[in-house]
């Protein structure tokens, strides 16, 4: 384990290892979090009791969570002078499952986004956004049960690599030089440029890793999004190393929807097909139950996770994860909502749906399933916090903790 400089990790617990790849789960893992500017210790001290009782209920006392704390954010300025301290990463890195609320992006100054940061120096390389309705909860479409996705975006690369020049800047100039005359392509001399870099390695284990999880949950579609018919060597790419991954390494398990156009069997089979991202928008809307997992590029999956979450009411309650081959992240997806700091009012949901994600992806899956159903009886019981409140009749408006008690009391 890292020595720390200002951390201290809990005197009791076991660290979670891998062993051949595979995840190793003691009884009593310790699970490094971060607490969350903003709304962010509201919402934590709801979720940490709401899977403390989980952990407890399912397992009998035979198992428990032994939390760590570690910085990030405004706390961690304040404490440290840094918005994210190197220990907090180590630990991390060292603890291989962490979860957090949501984090101030600081504005100006040079300073990266940290969920940003995190993603890239712990090589988080997919972004996982479970999508699927509670019975009562508001939305807008009439059918918002249909949806039950599960969304593996590539978080690394794309036009978010972060390969920008302004416009008239020397290097903008250079590379409009350079395009012209090695390349004969003309940009407009007063263009901003972006790099939208897609790679084989980066897409395959993406689209790996989607296959994975859906043999494991035993779903029946993959669907590889992207925009091929215009950007043929970026998003035709991704669709291409995605079924020749699929072939290569799940052959005996998938079939293409190409084969079974020429009369493949599908019973059994994961189905592999793909969809151009502008027709997943109208079908995600027409033809919802149809869809699965979704294996997309980093823009498109940005996109079609928040479309996907608002179609069931969601937003606020969408839970998500930033995964690699050796770290797991769980992160509500909502911002730190501010202006509800310390009013014990806020939504913790997504902070608590993605503690469901991250017991599923420990084995712990008793634990999940009790918080998931806890979590949909109160919501059909019509007792929920003001977001959803004042958009429903007849509610029970909660604070944050009432709602956690709600929780576990239907656990
Ligand atoms: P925000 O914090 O997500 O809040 C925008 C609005 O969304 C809130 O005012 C509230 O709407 C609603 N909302 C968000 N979370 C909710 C919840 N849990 N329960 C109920 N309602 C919720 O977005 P923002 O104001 O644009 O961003 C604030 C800060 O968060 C910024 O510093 C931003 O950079 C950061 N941020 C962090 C993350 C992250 O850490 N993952 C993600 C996004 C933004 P009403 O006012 O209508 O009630």
């Amino acid at each position: 384990m890292p020595n720390f400089t200002t951390l201290k990790p809990p005197t009791s617990g076991t660290p979670i290892s891998r062993k051949n790849g595979q995840l190793v789960v003691p009884a009593d893992p310790i699970i490094p979090f971060i607490e969350g500017d903003g709304t962010g210790p509201d919402i934590w001290r709801a979720s940490a009791r709401v899977f403390d009782a989980a952990v407890s209920q399912a397992f009998g006392g035979k198992r428990r969570l032994a939390w760590f704390e570690v910085l990030a954010g405004e706390k961690a300025k304040n404490m440290t002078g840094e918005w994210l301290p190197i220990d907090t990463v180590e630990a991390v890195r060292a603890y291989k499952v962490a979860i957090k609320g949501p984090l101030t992006t600081p504005v100006g100054g040079g300073i990266r986004s940290l969920n940003v940061t995190m993603r890239q120096v712990l090589d988080l390389f997919a972004c996982i956004r479970p999508v699927r309705y509670f019975d009562g909860t508001p939305a807008p479409v009439t059918h918002p049960e249909r949806m039950d996705v599960v969304i593996f975006r590539e978080n690394t690369e794309d036009v978010y690599a972060g390969i920008e020049f302004a416009r008239g800047t020397p290097q903008a100039e250079r590379l409009i030089e350079f395009l012209a005359k090695e390349m004969g392509k003309r940009i407009a001399p007063d263009s901003g440029i972006g790099i939208k870099p897609m790679s084989e390695t980066g897409t395959k284990r993406l689209v790996r890793m989607a296959i994975q999880y859906a043999l494991a949950n035993n779903r029946k579609t993959v669907t590889i999004v992207h925009k091929g018919n215009i950007m043929k060597f970026t998003e035709g790419a991704f669709r291409d190393w995605g079924y020749e991954i699929a072939k290569a390494e799940f052959r005996d398990q998938i079939v293409t929807e190409e084969e079974v156009g020429q009369g493949a069997p599908r019973e059994g089979k994961l189905l592999i097909n793909d969809r151009i991202a502008d027709s997943v928008f109208q079908q995600i809307l027409t033809r919802t139950s149809d869809y699965d997992v979704f294996a997309t590029p980093n823009l498109n999956g940005d996109y079609l996770s928040d479309a996907c979450a608002a179609q069931v009411g969601g937003l606020g309650m969408a839970p998500g994860a930033n995964v690699g081959d050796e770290i797991a992240f769980f992160e509500a997806t909502h911002g730190t909502a501010p202006k509800y700091a310390d009013q014990d009012v806020i939504n913790p949901s997504s902070v608590v749906l993605s503690g469901v994600m991250m017991l599923n992806y420990l084995g712990w899956k008793e634990a999940g399933a009790l918080i998931e159903q806890g979590l949909a009886k109160t919501i059909s019981q019509k007792k929920v916090t003001y977001d959803l409140a004042r958009q429903m009749t007849g509610a029970t408006e909660l604070k944050t903790s009432e709602f956690a008690d709600a929780i576990i009391g239907n656990m």
